[in-house]
């Protein structure tokens, strides 16, 4: 999960690191009455920023100056609404300006490619960080067993070349970051720009941080959660503990296992070119060892998006043999009506594997209405396209 620019920026307090003083507004008014705020507490201007979850705010003009409320309101109402990259503007933080000395460039991440964690630091800040040359990277891998301390938040610092006068307050930073990468279970915390100010602070003007949704279990990251933007479908699937990804096609995919949804969705794109372009609707692994109630809810959740005229079951049986499968669909098919939420769509069905017979028979057997069998993949994707586009 990433954060926005404000709630990275009031992790980084929490954790001590100096930020400059702001609030989040959702109205030009509301933004008006925090400029007044910053204003009469002895700022010089505001800054109003696109709270949006993707960087070169700056650059698309989400980043602006005020030297008054009637200005900073102005400004903000320019703002909100605002497209950033297909991102839609619907806060803003109203921050005191910070007359910046220089700006610089800090991050920690995961750097997977060589199973280490990773700093980047460098003195030149403030532009996208892929535009830096290479070599003046101060690229430091962080062993996760000896971490951080002040010393080597010092020499991270120093490899980046940042000027004597930002030395302390850099380290400190620093040093601070590791706490907030670790105790938070982030995979990226980011600070572009890390600026030196004209009275000679170090601050974070900005902040990226990316959380590791697979640590949430230990964390309490579930109210830093963008539920506003959200897709309801997928909140809808995360309540029930479903992998569920909405996409844009028609035909609803249901299997078991990361890798073989990931190629079914492949599959079905391909087979859908023959049929007018159908794609897959949505991504949803039911995992391993599948329920009737959880293929009852994921068959739920599929056909609750408008869009999916077929569904396409795609399981290959492992721990969990094809003939639980089987019962699963039957039962989910019961579960769902007794909802009042009888399968209104075409089912194709394609079983392999372990006890792929059994299971085969038990769906023959249980004739459901608009259930069909298809023996291989490609077939059964191909099945289902055509469905979807007669359904359409
Ligand atoms: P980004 O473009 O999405 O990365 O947004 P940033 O928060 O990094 O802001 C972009 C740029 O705006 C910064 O690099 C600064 O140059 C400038 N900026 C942001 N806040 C202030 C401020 O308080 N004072 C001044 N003078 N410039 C600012
Ligand atoms: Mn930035």
């Amino acid at each position: 999960m990433d954060l926005f620019e404000h709630q990275a920026k009031e992790l980084f307090a929490e954790y001590g690191v100096p930020v400059p003083t702001g609030k989040v507004a959702h109205t030009p008014q509301e933004a008006r009455t925090h400029a007044e705020e910053l204003f009469a507490a002895g700022s010089k201007k505001v800054v109003v920023k696109a709270q949006v979850k993707t960087g070169g705010r700056g650059k698309a003009g989400g980043v602006k100056l005020a030297d008054n409320a009637d200005e900073a309101q102005a400004l903000a109402e320019q703002i909100l609404g605002m497209d950033i990259k297909g991102h839609t503007v619907h806060k803003v933080l109203v921050e005191e300006g910070s007359a910046i000395a220089q700006e610089f460039y800090f991050s920690f991440l995961l750097d997977r490619a060589n199973r280490t964690f990773l700093s980047i630091c460098t003195v030149e800040g403030g532009v996208e960080i892929e535009d830096v040359p290479h070599d003046k990277l101060a690229l430091t891998e962080i062993s996760p067993l000896t971490g951080v301390d002040k010393a080597r938040a010092r020499e991270i610092a120093e490899a980046g070349r940042l000027p004597a006068a930002a030395l302390d307050g850099a380290t400190e930073i620093i040093e601070r970051l590791w706490a907030v990468f670790t105790d938070e279970d982030a995979t990226l915390v980011e600070v572009n720009p890390l600026i030196l100010t004209a009275s000679g602070e170090v601050k974070a003007l900005d902040g990226k941080v990316s959380l590791d949704d697979n640590a949430s279990f230990r964390q309490e990251h579930d109210k830093l959660e963008d539920k506003a933007s959200a897709d309801p479908l997928e909140a809808a699937a995360k309540e029930k503990d479903l992998n569920y990804v909405k996409l844009e096609g028609s035909v609803g995919i249901i299997g078991n296992g990361a890798g073989l949804v990931m190629s079914t969705l492949d599959v079905v794109a391909y087979a859908g070119e023959e049929f007018g372009g159908q794609k897959p609707a949505n991504f949803l692994d039911i995992g391993g060892g599948a329920s009737a109630e959880v293929m009852a809810n994921g068959l739920e959740i599929v056909l609750s998006d408008g869009a999916v005229k077929s569904v396409f079951v795609n399981v290959f049986g492992g721990i969990t043999a094809c003939d639980a499968v089987a019962n699963g669909i039957v039962s989910a098919y019961k579960l769902l009506s007794d909802r009042g939420e009888a399968v209104d769509r075409p089912l194709v069905v394609r079983l392999d594997g372990n006890n792929a017979e059994l299971g085969r028979k038990i769906l023959t057997d249980a004739a459901l209405p608009g259930v069909e069998q298809v023996e291989t993949m490609d077939d059964a994707a191909k099945r289902a396209a055509e469905l979807a586009a007669a359904g359409a």
